[in-house]
C-alpha cells in the first residue's frame, strides 16, 4: 500500500509540476482543523506553483481557527446561491477532495462535483474511500490529511515553506490526533511534527487558540449538558449526551462550540464508548468516540449512513430527537 501512496504522490507532482491548470479544493461539510489547514496548506503549494486555485467549502470555519494564514480566502458557497459553485466546479481542470472520501460529506456540491469532467484527487485519511476519484493519496494509517499534506509538500517543494503554513498543518495534525493522544499517532505523526518545528511554529500560541478560547456561554453550555443532558449506561460503559435544538439556543452557541462536548463522556472512568446526539435544523448528527477495539465507524456505518475512523465517527438520522435516541439505546443493548 505504502509503495502505491508514494507512487501516487509522484504522479500528482508530474500533473502539478506541467502547465497552469484550473483547480479547485473542496473539503467536508462543518471542516474542522484538519481540513481547513490541509486546504490551506495545499492552496499555498498550488499558488506557488503558478495555478489558478480556489477553496470552496459550503459551510463556514469555527472562530477558533480564523488565526489561521489565508483562511479569508476560503469561499463559502450557499445551498440557496449554488451557481457560483458549479461553474468553478464544471471550469475546473483538477478537483481536490480534502479530509473526506465519501462524495455526500461534501454535502449539496455532491452532485456537481460528480457530474463534472475534472480531474478528482482526493487526499484522506479515512477507511473505505467512495470509488469517484481519478487519483488517491489516501493513508488511513496517516493520523489526519495534514499529515498527508507535508508528505505532498515534501516530495514536491519543500523550499517555500514558512512558519504560517507549518502553523497550519501543526493544527491539523494536533486537533485529529486529540493533542497526540489518540490510537492513530504514529512515530511518523511525531517525526512530521519534528519537522514543522524546523520553521519556528509557536505551539504554545496554536494550543493556546485552539483549547484555551472557550467563550464563557460554551463553557456554560458544557456544564448545563453534563448536569443535565448526560446519561450513563454504566454496565455497558456508554455514556452519551442528547442535545436538542432549544438546549442549543438557550446558550447562544457559535459554530464548533459543541466540539468536545463528547470527549467529556468519554473521559470519565471506565467509559469505552461515548456519544453526543444532536438537534440540528433537517437532521439528527450523531458523533461517537471510542477506546481500544471498539469500532464506532462500524456502528455509524451500520446504523446511522456515516462513518469514520474505529475510534471516532460519525452519521446522521433523520428520526425525530427522542427517536434517534431510542434507537440508539437499542443498538446499545442488542450489540454491546
Ligand atoms: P465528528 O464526531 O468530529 O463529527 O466526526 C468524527 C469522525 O467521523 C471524523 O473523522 C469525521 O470525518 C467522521 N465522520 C463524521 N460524520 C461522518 C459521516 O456522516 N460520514 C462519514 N463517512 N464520516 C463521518
Ligand atoms: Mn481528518
Amino acid at each position: 500500500m505504502i509503495e502505491t501512496y508514494l507512487q501516487n504522490i509522484h504522479q500528482l507532482k508530474n500533473l502539478l509540476l506541467t502547465s497552469s491548470k484550473k483547480i479547485i479544493i473542496t473539503i467536508h461539510h462543518h471542516p474542522d482543523a484538519d481540513a481547513i489547514g490541509s486546504a490551506l496548506a495545499l492552496y499555498h503549494l498550488l499558488k506557488k506553483l503558478k495555478h489558478d486555485v480556489c477553496i470552496l467549502s459550503t459551510s463556514t470555519y469555527p472562530s477558533f481557527l480564523s488565526w489561521m494564514y489565508g483562511i479569508d480566502d476560503i469561499l463559502i458557497v450557499q445551498e440557496k446561491n449554488p451557481s457560483k459553485a458549479n461553474i468553478l466546479l464544471i471550469n475546473a481542470d483538477y478537483i481536490f477532495c480534502l479530509d473526506y472520501s465519501s462524495l455526500h460529506r461534501v454535502n449539496f456540491l455532491e452532485n456537481f462535483v460528480k457530474k463534472t469532467n475534472a480531474h478528482k484527487i482526493v487526499v484522506d485519511h479515512h477507511l473505505n474511500p467512495d470509488t469517484f476519484a481519478d487519483l488517491y493519496i489516501w493513508n488511513a494509517k496517516a493520523s489526519s490529511t495534514t499529515e498527508i499534506i507535508w508528505d505532498i509538500i515534501k516530495n514536491i517543494d519543500l523550499s517555500w515553506m514558512d512558519k504560517n503554513i507549518a502553523e497550519c498543518i501543526y493544527a491539523g495534525i494536533l486537533t485529529d490526533t486529540g493533542s497526540f493522544k489518540h490510537a492513530n499517532t504514529s512515530q511518523n505523526t511525531h517525526r512530521v511534527v519534528a519537522e514543522l518545528m524546523q520553521f519556528q511554529i509557536n505551539i504554545a500560541k496554536i494550543n493556546q487558540l485552539i483549547y484555551d478560547n472557550n467563550s464563557l456561554n460554551k463553557l456554560l453550555f458544557f456544564s448545563f449538558a453534563i448536569q443535565k443532558r448526560l446519561v450513563l449506561i454504566q454496565e455497558k460503559k456508554i455514556a452519551y449526551f442528547q442535545i436538542s435544538k432549544k438546549d442549543k439556543a438557550k446558550f447562544h452557541l457559535q459554530i464548533g462550540d459543541t466540539e468536545g462536548l463528547v470527549n467529556q463522556a468519554l473521559s470519565i472512568k471506565n467509559i469505552t464508548m461515548a456519544a453526543v446526539i444532536k438537534e440540528k435544523e433537517h437532521c439528527v448528527r450523531i458523533s461517537l468516540r471510542s477506546v481500544g477495539d471498539i469500532a464506532v465507524n462500524q456502528l455509524a456505518s451500520t446504523y446511522f449512513s456515516g462513518g469514520g475512523h474505529k475510534n471516532a465517527a460519525g452519521g446522521t438520522s433523520l428520526l425525530s430527537l427522542e427517536e434517534t435516541v431510542k434507537k440508539f439505546e437499542t443498538i446499545i443493548h442488542q450489540n454491546y
